[in-house]
């Protein structure tokens, strides 16, 4: 099969490579429908994240139909169409059976082989699932395929940022970055009741389409955003910051424009070794942090049950479509925010 594959720092393959087959009989073989990029496949791209393998298929976002499944997979059958989130689970441990299905003990994180050991990516024409049924989300027919990409990932993540900030109607929230996952955040704020809601980036297309979605728009070029902040909130800061970006920058600014006894909500990845601001200052602003990986099997069925993504014209970020051929030159466009790219996703 073709899949994109990790090359080194910014080198992105079109590989021809083995299909892959199922290794146990609770596997699944999906044959992949759409597949996202996101910001985190970025931080590979980059370099930033250290120690994925040289060939390791890129991409954790997908949607698609179930090829083959393995003797023990009950919920799924051939031709079953399946949303996936990006880390796998098991359904049955300690941290599944409380939600945080990001941290199942038998989970891993779909695109990440390190040292000959993980799971390969989404962005192929086929993929691997294991512990299919506790892992894949039923597609149903009257479900848009592209709000269900969302769901495995960035939309769920959005979602759980803005929880995480403890919304609440008269406060002042701010998100920072406004990439795919910022745009998600905003909607989910607003669904959640936030009224003044600010949403920073640099990027005017991306800022209008944070307007669109209920936001007060603030282009951080040439603004001094401590003051902005301050100035809008009677000098105390806000009540809810969301760092949806995962640079030491985005974390510092956050903090500057954060109330004592605020809520910091971060889901950016963060790859420094420090945060970059000090125990003193947690301390001075009595600060309640909240961060990690989006149990996003957790919010997927919890907001589909919901109909939260159905109320919502979350698609409307998916702006560029690609086919997998192209998947080099995708990655470029979308890296450098050429042609108001804000979330391509590939096609088969
Ligand atoms: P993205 O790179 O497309 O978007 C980031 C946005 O932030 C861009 O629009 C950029 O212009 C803006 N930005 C950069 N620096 C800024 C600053 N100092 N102030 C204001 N805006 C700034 O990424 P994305 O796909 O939206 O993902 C955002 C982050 O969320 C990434 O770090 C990604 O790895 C992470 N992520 C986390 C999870 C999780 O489970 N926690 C899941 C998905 C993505
Ligand atoms: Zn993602
Ligand atoms: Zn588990």
């Amino acid at each position: 099969m073709y899949a994109l594959t990790f090359g080194g720092k910014e080198i992105i393959n079109y590989s021809n490579i083995a299909d892959p087959i199922l290794l146990s009989s609770t596997d699944a073989i999906i044959k992949i429908s759409l597949a996202g990029i996101c910001g985190s496949d970025l931080h590979v791209y980059h370099g930033r994240e250290t120690g994925l393998d040289q060939g390791t298929v890129m991409g954790h976002e997908f949607t698609g139909v179930i090829e083959e499944a393995g003797k023990d997979v009950k919920k799924f059958k051939k031709g079953s169409r399946v949303l996936s989130p990006f880390t796998t689970s098991c359904g049955k441990c300690f941290y599944c059976s409380i939600g945080m299905t990001c941290r199942c003990e038998k989970g891993n994180l779909f695109g990440w082989v390190q040292n000959g050991h993980g799971l390969h990516g989404a962005q192929a024409a086929y993929i691997r699932v294991p512990m299919a049924d506790s892992t894949l989300v039923p597609l149903s027919n009257d479900l848009d395929e592209q709000k269900a990409l969302l769901l495995g990932d960035v939309f769920s993540t959005g979602y759980f940022c803005a929880e995480n900030a403890g919304i609440r109607r008269s406060s002042t929230y701010v998100i920072i970055g406004c990439g795919p996952v910022g745009l998600m955040a905003v909607i989910a704020a607003k669904h959640l009741g936030a009224e003044q809601l600010l949403a920073i980036d640099f990027v005017p297309e991306r800022l209008a389409i944070a307007k669109q979605f209920g936001a007060e728009p603030l282009n951080a070029s040439g603004l001094n955003i401590k003051e902005e902040i301050l100035n809008r909130t009677h000098g105390r800061g806000a009540d809810g910051v969301m760092e949806v970006v995962g640079s030491p920058q985005s974390l510092r600014s956050a903090i500057d424009i954060l109330r004592p006894g605020g809520i910091l909500s971060s889901v950016g990845v963060h790859t420094a070794v420090n945060f970059s601001f000090s125990p003193g200052e947690a301390y001075d602003k009595n600060l309640t942090y909240k961060s990690g990986r989006c149990p996003a099997r957790y919010y997927a069925e919890k907001l589909l049950r919901e109909e939260v993504p159905q109320r919502y014209a979350i698609e409307k970020i998916i702006t560029h479509r690609f086919s997998l051929a192209e998947g080099p030159t995708a990655y470029e466009i979308f890296d450098k925010k050429l042609d108001n790219c804000i979330k391509p996703v590939l096609m088969n």
